[in-house]
């Protein structure tokens, strides 16, 4: 196995690490780094993790009050683990809800956004994420139409058990990777029916990736499609300092027809759910909306596909045509 930069994972965090000095962009406050799950694409996971204790988080909420801000961003590799010690990764929730509330509570903070969550802990603590939720949707920061929205970003990676267990198999901790598939559609529930909706990333290209890895992704993708989420589909890179750094990366040309069908699902799905508030919060006269939607989308879509196709390959301009003609609007959510 490649081994990567272990001198990373030996830096002191707790001890040395010294606090900012002024406000960060998006009122960037780190509550932990690190993760432990070792997942091998990723390097974050190999610096030991840490939690910042939280009167260091409220001294860096309070500069980035202090200095003009009123949204705080939260810094972390996963929100849910803030101050688990558990081999297993049990949340610990009342850490959590506590530092959520604290930075809540906090005068002047009208906004609050975490970078990243993982799914196993939504499926193990469900009350946890309905506690954060009462506070985080006061505090929210994105909506869908004119409903306010909880949401942070999270790795679904793949729906293949296969290629979970080979180079992913903390991610679904305290439970196993023949249960991702499981795992994700639980999760995505809900989180959903708390006023979640993830940001999910998805690799195409993993190392030995086979056809039916692909398949049981789009499997899994079609199991979400009542979900409201936006989804990320990403050539795999092998990122430096990373366990897979040595091998291969993904690239467009060499998708097979699954993982181009896959690709557009993914968008499909995008532009069914977010396309009107898009479109929504741009164009109000009712006219010029339906051009925009009908003539203009299709029109430059078309285009697009023509040329595309021509220069990169039939199956680009059928992904242009695709996502671009006109869909049914997701349906909203009644929550
Ligand atoms: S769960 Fe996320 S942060 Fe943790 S190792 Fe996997 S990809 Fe990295």
């Amino acid at each position: 196995m490649v081994k990567a930069d272990e001198s990373l994972s030996n830096w002191d965090y707790s001890g040395i690490m010294p606090l900012i000095h002024h406000v960060g962009i998006h009122g960037e406050v780190e509550i932990s780094k690190g993760c432990g799950r070792n997942c091998q694409f990723c390097t974050p996971t190999m610096q030991s993790k840490v939690d910042i204790p939280l009167e260091k988080v409220m001294k860096e909420v309070a500069l980035t009050v202090t200095e003009g801000s009123d949204h705080v961003t939260l810094i972390t590799e996963d929100l849910f683990l803030y101050g688990s010690k558990d081999k297993r990764f049990i949340p610990n929730k009342e850490a959590v809800v506590g530092l959520v509330k604290s930075v809540a509570d906090y005068p002047g903070v009208k906004s609050i956004q975490s970078s990243h969550m993982s799914l196993a802990p939504v499926v193990q603590n469900p009350r946890m994420i309905k506690e954060l939720a009462e506070i985080l949707i006061e505090k929210s920061w994105y909506s869908l139409g004119k409903k306010a929205i909880i949401t942070a970003e999270t790795g679904i990676e793949t729906g293949s058990p296969r290629l979970m267990k080979k180079y992913m198999g903390g991610k679904m901790l305290p439970y196993k990777p023949q249960q991702w598939q499981e795992v994700v559609t639980n999760a995505f529930g809900i989180l959903n029916d708390n006023d979640w909706y993830p940001l999910a990333t998805l690799i195409i290209g993993l190392p030995e990736e086979k056809e039916e890895d692909m398949l049981q992704t789009l499997e899994l993708m079609d199991k979400l499609k009542d979900y409201n989420a936006f989804y990320v589909p990403l050539f795999f890179v092998p990122l430096e300092n990373c366990v897979l750094m040595n091998k291969k990366g993904a690239e467009m040309d060499s998708l097979s027809q699954a993982r181009w069908d896959f690709f557009i699902k993914c968008w499909e799905y995008n532009i069914k759910i977010w396309k009107p508030t898009f479109l929504d919060n741009r164009i109000h006269n009712p006219l010029l909306y339906k051009a925009f939607d009908h003539v203009f989308i299709p029109s430059f879509g078309k285009i697009a596909g023509y040329y595309y196709g021509w220069t990169r390959g039939e199956q680009l301009k059928q992904a242009f045509w695709t996502l671009s003609t006109p869909q049914p609007t997701a349906k909203k959510s009644t929550n």
